[in-house]
């Protein structure tokens, strides 16, 4: 798959996300459509969305066609796991050089796919451009059908330089390369009417395995993980699904819609966080689906889990209520995690909607009531003025802001990707009491908040 303008375009267009419309849902928003400018891949570049999007393949080869630091940068920051294939771990560069970027890298590309494919055995190969190999000119697409036809093994090219955009745009580059040389190349041993795919869920933690046992309990089949815990053969045959459940909401939008277009597989936006959610979760993968008797199935098991989690949650509810908490992450999370903290007894004060959609915004609106602030701008001044000014008790937002909780001596709750603790799904609302508690509660606040000596009145 070439990555040209107008392909960029059409990812930047898609029209499954509401964000590319303005407010009244017709015109195509003028911010999705121009182009990259300097400074756009900061927080992390296409490269490294479609690095996000693919690496959970946990079966596959991810092979980096670039300088190390493309590589270097990315590998290892994200706590996708595998229930058993651990190839995808394995950081393959190609580590060009100046020769390299000189003469072209295209034969060390080819060398680098055989190598890989000859000493670890994996079930594909992806190889990703980086902005050095796309402006050298190395046609990648044409390196990986000629290691593939010597392989015998799948070699995928992901056309996703840095330079063209932001890590969503990624994402999406991701979701094309699946969908032009992966899906629909298999088909399964066998279909059941009760088959689904789990779209835009990257098993961050193990967040996935809090879930899945509720599917089996049902006689849901989750035919295909795209992408976390993902297997290579599975999203070859993913096309045979049901349903497609999307969880991060528009990540992977192009891939939902387009394989509804293709091959008639409708798909419903869902989110694991939270009590609420993960109910009406399961109740729409029934109603989609269309089963009276899966319908009855859903609301015994969801009695069952309320009773059960009502009981180990109450100690927690009873330190957590009343508490108040500035959320700052993204997309859906933006509002699945309001309520999650709601079912907790927990009151959101503030959060970010810097990267929600319309849709977003709506439901945030919605779970915040009129005195909720919703952040358009996130920096760290901007987030501590709204600590300050609603006298918040914690911050829960991505890593990289939990020094801003230490300078305003707040308890922090990491909630984005690189977090080790799964809190989806009702296993999940447990974990997270525990982990806010334990946040909150810590006695280090005492000591960070006591005057330091000089600052002591001296008698
Ligand atoms: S692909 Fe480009 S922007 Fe991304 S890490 Fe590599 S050099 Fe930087």
């Amino acid at each position: 798959m070439k990555i040209t303008q107008g392909k960029i375009n059409e990812l930047l267009t898609e029209p499954g996300c509401e964000h590319n419309h303005q407010k009244n849902g017709q015109k195509k928003n003028k911010y999705c459509t121009q182009v990259a400018q300097p400074g756009a891949a900061q927080g992390g570049c296409a490269f490294d969305g479609a690095m996000i999007a693919l690496v959970p393949i946990t079966d596959a080869a991810h092979l980096v066609h670039g300088p190390i630091a493309c590589a270097g940068n990315s590998w290892g920051s994200r706590g996708s796991l595998s229930s058993g294939p651990m190839v995808y771990k394995m950081g393959f560069t190609t580590d060009l050089g100046e020769n390299d970027v000189i003469f072209g890298g295209e034969k060390k590309l080819y060398k680098a796919i055989l190598e890989v494919q000859q000493r670890y055995q994996p079930e594909a190969v992806f190889v990703y451009s980086t902005c050095v190999t796309a402006l050298i000119g190395d046609d990648i697409d044409a390196v990986c059908q000629a290691a593939a036809k010597k392989t015998g093994t799948p070699v995928i090219p992901v056309n996703s330089p840095g330079f063209i955009g932001s890590k969503n745009l990624g994402n999406r580059v991701g979701g094309e390369s699946l969908l032009e040389y992966v899906v629909g190349t298999q088909e399964p041993e066998l279909t059941t009417p009760y088959d689904i795919n789990l779209i835009g869920e990257y098993n961050i933690a193990g967040e996935m395995w809090g879930v899945t046992p509720l599917f089996e309990k049902l006689g849901i089949r989750v035919l295909a993980k795209i992408t976390g815990d993902g297997k290579y053969n599975q999203i070859a045959y993913s096309h045979r699904a049901k349903l497609n459940v999307m969880i991060c909401s528009k990540a992977l939008i192009n891939m939902a819609r387009k394989m509804e277009e293709r091959y008639g597989i409708p798909y419903i936006e869902e989110s694991f966080y939270g009590v609420e959610d993960m109910n009406r979760c399961l109740r729409n993968i029934a109603l989609k689906i269309g089963d009276a008797d899966l319908q009855e199935r859903v609301e015994k098991l969801i009695v069952e889990e309320t009773a059960a989690l009502d009981e180990a949650l109450a100690p927690y509810r009873a330190r957590l209520k009343g508490k108040r908490v500035v959320l700052y992450t993204g997309g859906v999370k933006s509002w699945s995690i309001i309520s999650a903290a709601k079912d907790l007894g927990m009151e959101v004060v503030a959060t970010s909607t810097k990267k929600s959609t319309e849709e977003d915004k709506a439901r945030i609106k919605e779970l915040l009531g009129k005195d909720g602030i919703m952040m358009e701008k996130g920096n760290a001044q901007e987030l501590l003025r709204v600590i300050d000014k609603t006298k918040a008790d914690m911050l829960i937002a991505g890593g990289r802001n939990q020094y801003t909780a230490l300078k305003a001596k707040i308890p922090f709750l990491d909630i984005n990707q690189e977090r080790h603790h799964p809190y989806a799904g009702y296993v999940g609302m447990i974990e997270m009491a525990r982990e806010l508690d334990e946040a909150l509660y810590s006695p280090v606040w005492e000591q960070v908040r006591k005057p330091a000596p000089w600052e002591q009145e001296v008698i």
